[in-house]
């Protein structure tokens, strides 16, 4: 039976260090404040929201609402953007995406300050990944991937990682974070030739191809990490991961369920940018 890597242990250690950051914060008479800019009422981006904000008070980071209607016009978004900006009291914005079609999401990307860009959109935040650099803010759901690595003392230096997925926003940061911890990456996608073999070749595993099931028991060998970004409903409407949990479970040596894995970790490697964000600003 594998080990559960469980999210709620790893927020908790993440938590406590963010909590110590407030209360220092706190002393200089600054609270960390979280902008949230909301286009529409898309039922995921509520649940986010939902989440993003009670992880917010939970930790006494602060948060303001920047909502519009799904039929706004490009420039009452612009000014919004504009807006936190050039507001010194949000230190770090959250915008939902993807925007609704009419919308120029490149144009909106664009304008935000790189300094607030707390969820590692900006091309400035994708730079400090590539490069090593702690210029913006990286993408936090492989953020949150590295985290439960560090909790738990999986040690990457000289270990085979492959990356399952090449998305801007999981697939492709997290190679690159694993490439810094000095693993050996490979970067598996839908072109991939004979997937099984190389994903059994790894030692560490990472799974964000956005569909149920895609790694099951024939991917795997006994000794793994296995860690599961994937978020799916499955057929009895239930949440599931990319991983086919009942046959790789009992082979591996450790593994991330869903949910109680990657996804709670996310949302507090958020809310810690955001007071890293204030941090910056006030060093
Ligand atoms: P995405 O943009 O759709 O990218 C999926 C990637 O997986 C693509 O590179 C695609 O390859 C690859 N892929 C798809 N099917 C594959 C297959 N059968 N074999 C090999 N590669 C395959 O998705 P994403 O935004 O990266 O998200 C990935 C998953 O993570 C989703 O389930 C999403 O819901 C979840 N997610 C979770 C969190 C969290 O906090 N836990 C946050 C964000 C996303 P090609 O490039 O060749 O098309």
């Amino acid at each position: 039976m594998a080990k559960q890597f469980l999210g709620k242990e790893v927020v908790a250690a993440v938590n406590s260090r963010i909590m110590a950051d407030v209360a220092a914060l706190k002393e200089k008479g600054v609270t960390p404040t979280l902008g949230i800019v909301r286009v529409g009422e898309r039922g995921d981006d509520l649940s986010y929201e939902r989440g993003a904000v009670k992880r917010c008070e939970t930790l006494g980071v602060a948060y303001e609402k920047f909502l519009l209607p799904a039929d706004c016009t490009q420039e009452e978004l612009m000014a919004v953007i504009d807006q936190v900006n050039k507001n010194d009291a949000i230190h770090g914005v959250l915008i939902f995406r993807p925007l609704p079609k009419h919308l120029d999401e490149a144009a909106v990307i664009k304008a935000l300050d790189p300094e607030k860009d707390v969820d590692g959109i900006t091309d400035g935040s994708m730079v400090g990944v590539f490069a090593g650099t702690n210029q913006g803010f990286p993408p936090c759901t492989p953020q949150a991937c590295m985290e439960i690595l560090d909790y738990y003392n999986v040690d990457c230096t000289g270990k085979k990682a492959v990356v399952v997925g090449r998305s801007l926003v999981v697939g492709k940061p997290a190679a690159m974070m694993l490439i810094k911890k000095n693993a050996t990456v490979t970067v598996c996608h839908t072109r991939t030739v004979d997937m099984p073999s190389v994903v059994k070749e790894a030692d560490i595993v990472i799974v964000a191809a956005g569909r149920a099931g895609v790694v099951d028991a024939s991917y795997v060998r006994e000794g793994q990490i296995v860690i599961d970004v994937g978020i799916n409903v499955n057929a009895e409407g239930k949440l599931c991961g990319d991983v086919d949990y009942a046959s790789v479970e009992p082979i591996v040596e450790a593994i991330t369920p869903v949910p109680g894995g990657v996804g709670s970790v996310t949302t507090s490697v958020l809310i810690g940018h955001v007071v890293e964000a204030a941090k910056r600003k006030f060093a």
